[in-house]
């Protein structure tokens, strides 16, 4: 569905367009003394009588019956399919550009215009590859390059084209001074590090964390990666500060390091090891508890006591829960039956939370079940973050 923005924007289009045309007639005129046919003008003011009114469709139906009549329109053919894809009418506005496109004795501004508005069509409709293409022909005009370079960096991101993706941005950062805020450029490097590490090709690991270092001296993700890296390389000293730093940096992430961290200790066979590991960090992070509980339903090697001791906070402070799993009488139980009952409660919780998701976008509110460093629905880098809502995914 159009936006009233989008109406009004396609609108002011129009009227631009009319005052260009309108101007360019009467211009004429003036020098000439054969008038042009006067119908289009009226056709015109009657289209732009039925955008004024909010009546889409029949200024539409005027307009390209003008766009048909009239070959020397061609401001009309670009608002015209500006507004079909608005409209989500991506098949009508394709024909229009690629019509545009074909013609004959266009100046070479005409021909950068009717590409990038081909290129945005396909984009709208999902042809990647197209508007790729058009997009990387587009460089070659300064009057369009910046934006058709953030444009094929959205597509390469959507394509996972990471190479590609880094070549662009450096393009790109060298045309405007504009600051790298969300650090793609480290994520990009980041990307093709775990794809190394996935491949156990530890010094192209390194040599790319190196770069995502040097693109963004913060970046928590490299961190992680670089952690993940060490835990690989047998390196579990470094991994463990690594993991630590991380959480330190990024709180958020605390539910994604511990079962990592878990792991590393238990491969050592030393659940103490990671007890004090934990105590620290929740001495560090006290407003972590809530991060800890979802790692102990999310992994069942974070089950040491102290995390399970969240778990059963976590629990308490749920009306919904504690109701449920009666956490009154189960405070009152034994030790060990605690224990057991509260495992139980764990594996429910598990196949609950499968069920919903763990990760909500602030941005958009798009839902996962797993960290994803970039939203699938908007786009955005790290906007991503835990969801402590259990069950089935309500939205929004
Ligand atoms: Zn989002």
């Amino acid at each position: 569905m159009p936006t009233e923005s989008a109406f009004l924007f396609a609108g002011l289009l129009f009227l631009a367009a009319a005052l260009g045309y309108l101007f360019a007639w009467f211009g004429e005129r003036d020098r000439d003394d054969e008038p042009r046919a006067a119908p289009v003008s009226r056709d015109y003011l009657k289209g732009l009588h039925y955008l004024v009114d909010e009546d889409a469709d029949r200024a539409l139906e005027v307009f390209a019956r003008m766009a048909e009549s009239d070959e020397d329109t061609l401001e009309i053919h670009f608002a015209l399919g500006s507004l079909f894809r608005k409209r989500g009418e991506v098949d009508r506005a394709i024909r229009i550009h690629q019509n545009v496109m074909a013609r004959p004795g266009l100046d070479r501004l005409q021909k950068g215009q009717a590409q990038l508005a081909l290129a945005e069509d396909y984009l709208s409709a999902g042809l990647l590859d197209r508007a790729e293409k058009l997009y990387s022909q587009l460089r070659d005009y300064p009057e369009f390059r910046e934006r058709a370079l953030k444009r094929l960096l959205g597509i390469l991101e959507r394509t996972q084209d990471w190479e590609a993706a880094i070549k662009t941005h450096e393009e790109l950062a060298r045309l405007t001074d504009r600051r790298d805020e969300v650090g793609r450029l480290a994520h990009y490097y980041c990307e093709l590090a775990e794809q190394a590490l996935a491949a156990a090709d530890w010094p192209r690991a390194r040599q790319l964390l190196r770069k995502a270092a040097a693109a963004r001296p913060r970046s928590v993700r490299s961190l992680l990666v670089r952690a993940d890296l060490a835990r690989e390389a047998g390196d579990w000293r470094d991994a463990r500060k690594l993991y630590r730093r991380a959480a330190d940096e990024a709180p958020w992430l605390i539910s994604e390091i511990l079962p990592r961290v878990a792991r590393l200790y238990q491969d050592r066979d030393d659940a103490d090891g990671f007890s004090r590991w934990l105590d620290r960090l929740l001495a560090a992070h006290p407003d972590a508890g809530d991060d800890v509980a979802l790692a102990v339903i999310a992994d069942e090697a974070v089950a040491v006591p102290e995390a399970m001791a969240q778990l059963s906070r976590f629990i308490a402070a749920d009306p919904i829960l504690a109701m449920l799993v009666d956490a009154a009488s189960l405070a009152q139980r034994p030790a060990d039956e605690r224990t057991a009952a509260l495992q139980r409660i764990r594996g429910a919780l598990a196949r609950l939370r499968a069920r919903g998701v763990a990760y909500r976008c602030r941005n958009c509110g798009y839902g996962s079940l797993s960290l994803q460093w970039q939203c699938p629905g908007c786009r955005q880098w790290e906007s991503l973050r835990p969801e402590f809502r259990l069950g089935p995914d309500a939205g929004g």
